[in-house]
Order: C-alpha cells, then sequence, then structure tokens
C-alpha cells in the first residue's frame, strides 16, 4: 500500500489526525501534490460521491466556504467540479485537498456504514485489524 493510500484512508477511518495529513501533503513538491488531489478525486469515485458530501465536509475542512475550491465542491455536476478542482494552481493546493479530503471522509464513511458493514473485501476499509 502507498503511503498516500495509507494516509487518506486512515483519515476516513478516524485512525490518522486530518491536520496531520495535511501538513504531509503541504510538504509534498507540486507534482506529487497534484498526483495526490487526484488520487483523492479517484477515491471520491469509487465512494460515490455526491455535491452534498462536499458541503457537508466543507463544515470541517478548516477552509472558508468563500475560496475557489470550496465554493467548486458545493456544486454539480460533483466529478466535472473536482476535475477543476485538481487543475487549479499550487497557491490553492492546500485547501483543495482539505476539501477534497472532508468530502471523502463523509462519502466513505456513509460506504462503510451503509454498503461494506465490516464484511467488505476492500482491503483498505481494515486498516484497524491489520
Ligand atoms: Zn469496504
Amino acid at each position: 500500500m502507498q503511503e498516500s493510500e495509507r494516509i487518506i484512508n486512515e483519515v476516513a477511518q478516524g485512525l490518522r489526525d486530518f491536520e496531520e495529513a495535511v501538513d504531509w501533503f503541504c510538504s509534498l513538491g507540486s507534482v506529487s501534490r497534484v498526483a495526490v488531489l487526484r488520487e483523492v478525486v479517484r477515491y471520491l469515485m469509487q465512494a460515490h460521491v455526491t455535491a452534498q458530501d462536499g458541503r457537508e465536509g466543507l463544515l470541517r475542512s478548516g477552509v472558508k466556504p468563500t475560496v475557489t475550491p470550496a465554493v467548486l465542491i458545493a456544486r454539480e455536476p460533483t466529478l466535472e467540479q473536482m476535475g477543476k478542482i485538481v487543475r487549479l494552481p499550487p497557491s490553492e493546493h492546500a485547501n483543495s485537498f482539505r476539501v477534497l479530503l472532508s468530502a471523502f471522509v463523509v462519502a466513505d464513511s456513509r460506504r462503510r456504514k451503509v454498503e461494506c458493514r465490516g464484511t467488505c473485501s476492500h482491503f483498505w476499509h481494515h486498516l484497524g485489524r491489520g
């Protein structure tokens, strides 16, 4: 499992502090940050994210609702808006990561609760047991 995959999923499962993940993200170079933003979007698609997840996540993201990635994530169509978020300039990377990761916490938590119910074969959903 890649470091990024582990960190993102640990945050979603409450095994790692959100701010610690943000610090890790900010320590990366801009090319790696874009790769991580794209990775989070892939996971959001797997988790069937909705604009409502984005809005709910925003409340706990630590980002002002007026910054560009926050405005975009609250809009539909969700996947199109996320495509715009990953293309924002480096000055917006940290806010974009906060907004996308927060949406993932909401979407993935729902998926684990409603769909997986502790019995799924998604290896990344069983980090706390290894
Ligand atoms: Zn699962």
